[in-house]
């Protein structure tokens, strides 16, 4: 996960060692290295600028040269700074509902169904939750039968109704549902689309305004860098969404959605996918994940 970004960092603060005395230049080869590694991992070139910018703020504010391990102090700052770009603090799912009800919104192949799946089984594990899932992709039928595989597998009810084309229906039936039968969580699967398309936008929007989600989350893929950006911001245009799901971060090299998205939409990464078993979720906490870069 990121390997090649640490790769970089680790190689921008070898320049500070093997140093007798720091000078102001090497620290601005540094700085300047960290921001090409940050560049090399898809992180948008403003956010790259302003993030080494802030750094070397702070560098100079703690009088780094005259510490007695700059190197470090330097590791530190790019740690703590590297935390806020992620989102600072941890932020969880908000659960208040009579059932709850989560939106989940993305891209088709962002891994929303996935998602979908290990969310429900994290909160009936985790969280001592009755979850019902959702089937509201009206156009694939695979799409319907991969979620009730899913929900078999962990032993979650699906909800469907295959005759049905209209969404907002399917959304609000099963609401009625989960309060009939006792179920306190509530997450509706959409269809997604291969790009961002007026028609999708329109169906979430209807689907969002009918429910009323309690948190509606945008679910996308790590590897797809600035794309992952760009999609996320056409999404929370319409939806302004609670939070972030970053699937496939198991294979992500990079980390540039991971160290972009919070800074353009503004909303926190909750949750990360890190496989394909509905065991792979984790909570997203940026500080362990700035330390893990860091290495
Ligand atoms: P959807 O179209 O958004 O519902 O996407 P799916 O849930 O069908 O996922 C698309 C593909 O990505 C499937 O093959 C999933 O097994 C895979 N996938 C989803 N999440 C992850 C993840 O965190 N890691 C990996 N490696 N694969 C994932």
């Amino acid at each position: 996960m990121f390997d090649n970004l640490s790769e970089k960092l680790d190689k921008a603060f070898h320049i500070l060692k093997g140093h007798g005395k720091i000078t102001e230049v090497n620290v601005a080869d540094t700085l300047k290295e960290v921001r090409r590694a940050l560049l090399d991992a898809d992180v948008n070139f403003k956010i790259a600028k302003d993030f080494t910018a802030r750094v070397k703020d702070k560098a100079i504010g703690q009088d780094v040269l005259t510490t007695l391990q700059p190197g470090q102090l330097l590791v530190k700052l790019v740690k703590d700074e590297l935390t806020e770009l992620m989102g600072g603090d941890v932020a969880g799912v908000n659960l208040q509902g009579t059932p709850s009800v989560i939106l989940m919104s993305g891209l088709q192949g962002s891994g929303k169904t996935t998602f979908s799946g290990k969310l429900a089984n994290y909160l009936q594990t985790k969280k001592n939750k009755k979850p019902l899932l959702v089937a509201c992709d009206i156009y694939r039928p695979a799409a319907i039968n991969q979620l009730h595989v899913v929900g078999d597998s962990i032993g979650v009810e699906v909800y469907s109704e295959p005759e049905n084309k209209n969404p907002v229906e399917i959304a609000q039936n099963a609401i009625k549902h989960a309060k009939a039968n006792g179920f306190n969580v509530v997450i509706v699967d959409t269809a997604g689309r291969l790009a961002v398309d007026q028609e999708m936008m329109d169906e979430i929007a209807r689907v969002h305004d009918a429910i009323k989600p309690q948190e509606t989350l945008f679910v996308v893929d790590s590897m797809t860098g600035q794309d992952a950006v760009n999609t996320a911001k056409a999404f929370n245009d319409i939806l302004n969404f609670d939070g972030v799901i970053l699937t496939k971060l198991d294979g992500d090299t990079r980390g540039g959605a991971a160290l972009s998205i919070k800074s353009v939409v503004n909303k926190p990464i909750k949750f990360v996918g890190t496989g394909e078993k509905m065991e792979a979720i984790d909570v997203f906490y940026p500080d362990r994940m700035a330390e893990r870069i860091l290495g």
